[in-house]
């Protein structure tokens, strides 16, 4: 089972890693210390880098899942030197620069080149182009066929392909580029567990992906990247193609107004509980630890009320991937993360309707297990997992004891290593092996690792009938009561 973290927290860390800084040690103790998965920003990595990173973290553990972005109609600045990936441009109030649509050409500091052709087409002087989370702010005041003549308004630094935001202004790329999809083949091929999609407008965005998963027989969980305001309008379809939701608030705090984060973060995550698919919150949730070993209190206040929100995931970027305490950042966010989910309140619980039309049995008995570890004292909630669906439920209805997933799925264990409070463990089942045999197998190995005592009462819930069923049944019993009755049960060995 999985190497427990050195700080027990149910809500998951997602941590972005680059290529130069990926080495087994970095990566075991970021995994030791609560990240869950490691994220690949292909913005800034080649298969090569890539297949690094992976070979890696498999390294660590099996168990650590793997996240790769597109960057859909995502536009970026090109790179502003081919040898060092640090490098950065002076840009000084008052500057004039030319911006134009080159993906081939070198950024430098009189002409920068962003990776679509067309943007001058599609950009017209008095619009303001924001570079890196806004950080550079060039307004538009002329432009040629070739290129636009900007004024830059503030002091700053341009690192290598950064984010750039046009707000208001509909770029007119697809949703799965040429590159993308490369890299949706690329993730397909070396087993990658989640493809979060950049920029999603619409349920057609997610589709987009979802139709080259299916064509390739791959089970990619797809999550999409909420950033702009036709991705909020069009959330509730959004939820319903993808299998999770990406809070991205960097692009988001730029393409919409920033006061209006919070909330736009508090209904996504809602609309998300409510559909049972896991939600992360992303983007300088420890921003100034990139520098410091330690965070400011509005980032601890901040990762702490995406908690009391009810978020089954948090993710770090630049803080993980170039800044200068990795370990700390990650050490850091767990034991926020450890100290909110004691002390949120239960008042604030999002109350997941059920709809007796639906017939749902697996939403109706997911509800009572939890329920049940108020009501009887319960100590973990255990799940045989096929397709991890049922574990997803339980953790929708977000209880203070952990969800024990038993998979014999070995990709199910990773694509649970988003969702809260799961603790998904392999449990090789063997053909023909029943059901009970199977579930009294997992019971030892959590016994033996310490996870549960014989003493302890549990929930389990399960299905009989047919394969994809879902959950028909709820038992509450004390594991040694469980291991006293063997009836119908082949002999355990
Ligand atoms: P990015 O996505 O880091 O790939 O831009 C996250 C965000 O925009 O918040
Ligand atoms: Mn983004």
């Amino acid at each position: 089972m999985s190497i427990r973290p050195l700080v027990d927290k149910k809500t998951k860390i997602i941590a972005t890693i680059s290529d130069f800084r990926c080495d087994v040690e970095l990566i075991r103790q970021l995994f030791e210390n609560g990240m869950n998965i490691v994220r690949m920003n292909t913005a800034h990595l080649t298969p090569e880098g890539m297949d690094k990173i992976i070979n890696n973290v498999r390294a660590v553990s099996d168990e650590i899942g793997i996240l790769i972005d597109t960057k859909g109609p995502e536009v970026r600045t090109t790179a502003v030197s081919l040898e060092d990936k640090q490098a950065k441009i002076d840009i000084a109030k008052g500057d004039v620069i030319r911006i134009c649509g080159n993906p081939d050409g070198l950024t430098t500091a009189e002409c920068i080149c962003v990776n679509y052709t067309h943007f001058v087409d599609d950009v017209n002087p008095g619009t303001h182009v924001l570079i890196d989370d806004g950080e550079i702010d060039l307004l538009v005041t002329d432009k040629t066929s070739e290129y636009l003549v900007c004024e830059a308004q503030n002091d700053s630094r341009l690192g290598s392909r950064k984010g750039v935001n046009v707000p208001g202004v509909r770029i007119n790329l697809p949703s799965v580029t040429e590159r993308d999809k490369q890299n949706i083949l690329f993730a397909i091929d070396r087993k990658i567990d989640f493809i979060a999609h950049s920029f999603v407008r619409s349920k057609q965005d997610v589709k987009d992906v979802t139709d080259i998963l299916k064509r390739n027989d791959s089970h990619i969980r797809v999550i999409a990247k909420i950033e702009n305001q036709e991705g909020i309008d069009n959330i509730d379809g959004i939820i319903e193609a993808a299998d999770g939701v990406m809070v991205a608030r960097g692009d988001l705090g730029i393409e919409v107004p920033q006061e209006k984060i919070p909330g736009i973060q508090r209904i996504l995550i809602r609309k998300c509980v409510v559909a049972k698919k896991p939600v992360i919150v992303a983007t300088q949730m420890l921003q100034s630890m990139i520098n410091n070993p330690r965070p400011t209190r509005a980032e601890v206040t901040d990762i702490a009320n995406a908690i009391f929100y009810r978020t089954d995931a948090l993710m770090l970027s630049g803080e993980t991937a170039q800044g200068r305490y990795p370990v700390e950042a990650v050490r850091t966010m767990a034991k926020i993360a450890a100290e909110s989910e004691k002390t949120k309140l239960k008042d604030n619980d999002i109350r997941i309707p059920y709809n007796f039309e639906d017939n749902d049995i697996a939403s109706f008995l997911a509800k009572q297990a939890v329920e049940s570890i108020e009501a009887l004292g319960i100590k973990a909630l255990i799940t045989d997992s096929h397709t991890g669906k049922t574990a997803r439920y339980l953790a929708a209805y977000r209880g203070d004891k952990p969800v024990l997933a038993m998979c014999y799925n070995e990709p199910v264990i990773r694509h649970l290593s988003i969702s809260y409070g799961v603790i998904p463990f392999y449990q090789e089942r063997k053909e023909n092996e029943d059901k009970r045999h199977y579930f009294l197998q997992a019971l030892r190995t959590l016994l033996d690792n310490g996870y549960l005592h014989l003493e302890d009462k549990v929930a389990y819930l399960s299905g009989g009938g047919k394969r994809g069923t879902g959950a028909t049944f709820l038992e509450i019993n004390t594991i040694e009561n469980i291991f006293a009755d063997k009836s119908g049960v082949t002999q355990l060995s």
